[in-house]
């Protein structure tokens, strides 16, 4: 493989082209342009090699044949490329994700778990089993059942009793990984829905049920003025350990939050919480810039793929790349955690036993 330095092309770039020339088409060509513009951020090979090799773009996902002709000539003659607008700044590429890990080999080796993942109680498309299975796979020792509270309709939110009744369904997967010899663990979460003051959506007491909480915003995401004061609120709420996706943004969508980050992580630190850095490629989130303000300031990191299926998991590999090229050390990552660590961790913040990490 090419290595980027003499890459006339990256896809990061390619990328970028696609969302430009997006801005000027007519529909249809403007919607393939765009979704081939976010799908680049998941092709498995550089596509300037590929044409080295003479082979078709339209293996890649997004490219047909009118795409493969456009992005051909680009490589050919690379146009200049201008800086990408916030709205596409900071999202790595798989070909990218790989590469920084390839030099960290350990890091994949070494990853205990994902800490957000969607089955079909809410609007996942599979099992509690099908993502332990899965897990197995990948050779973890826990993941985490985060699926939506009950205040997002959209996305088929449980409420109370589901919640409960797929605490019973977590805990028979439990018993028969056990009785098969398999070391995975399967943990109890929710994606708890927080509504801009900071507050959940579900009764105190069934979060209490569970082994882990994660707390994400879903509402008032295009607010321009300054969003501090929500995400120290959410911190606060003594029901979450984990604020997932915190920015709320999504490639060439929305922008999501602005916040005074540096205060927003400090008191991550302070409380012993953590923040998410959420794989799924367009969400990213916290991006590379951000995470460099939470490797200041010494927080913890929660690394979650928010797969909707079992092949999504593969989605780790941006999570880690991105906490790697941001600096976070090792300790810092929830992810690096033994299962018993990570539970005590919940357990000692649930108790109010919360110790200054600095
Ligand atoms: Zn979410």
């Amino acid at each position: 493989m090419t290595s980027s330095g003499t890459n006339p092309l990256p896809n990061s770039s390619i990328s970028e082209l696609l969302a430009l020339a997006a801005e000027n088409a007519k529909m249809p060509l403007q919607k393939a342009l765009r979704r081939a513009s976010r799908k680049a951020l998941m092709w498995p090979e550089e596509a300037s090699v590929m044409v080295q090799e003479d082979r078709s773009l339209t293996e890649l996902p997004g490219v047909g044949p009118s795409l493969n002709k456009m992005i051909r000539r680009w490589i050919d003659d690379p146009p200049e490329i201008p800086t990408p607008p916030e709205i596409r700044a900071y999202f790595l590429t798989l070909t990218e994700a790989r590469a920084a890990l390839a030099k960290q080999p350990a890091w994949s080796a070494d990853v205990k778990g994902d800490l957000q993942m969607h089955t079909q109680w809410s609007d996942g498309s599979g099992s509690v089993e099908d993502m332990a299975q899965a897990a197995a796979e990948r050779g973890y020792e826990f993941i985490a059942i985060t699926d939506h509270s009950k205040g997002l309709k959209i996305a088929g939110g449980i409420n109370e009793k589901q919640l409960q009744q797929q605490g019973e369904e977590v805990a028979a997967v439990n018993a028969s990984l056990r009785s098969a010899g398999q070391s995975v663990r399967v943990l109890r979460s929710v994606e708890l829905n927080l509504d801009p003051g900071g507050n959940g959506d579900m009764d105190s007491e069934s979060l209490k049920s569970l082994d882990l909480v994660l707390g994400c915003f879903h509402s008032a995401l295009r607010k321009k003025e300054d969003q501090t004061d929500r995400y120290l609120a959410a911190l606060r709420n003594p029901d979450i350990q984990i604020l997932g996706h915190p920015r709320g943004r999504i490639y060439n969508f929305r922008l999501g939050l602005t916040a005074d980050w540096s205060q927003v992580f400090d008191l991550v630190a302070e409380l012993d919480k953590a923040v998410e850095i959420d794989a799924y490629p367009d969400r990213q989130d916290l991006s590379l810039d951000l995470l460099k303000l939470a490797k200041k300031s010494g927080c913890r990191i929660s690394l979650g793929t928010d797969s909707h299926d079992p092949p999504q998991m593969r989605f780790m590999e941006y999570a880690l790349a991105a906490a790697l090229l941001a600096g976070i050390k090792r300790d810092r990552i929830l992810n690096f955690m033994s299962c018993d660590e990570l539970l005590n961790w919940a357990a000692n913040l649930r108790h109010g036993d919360a110790r200054h990490s600095n």
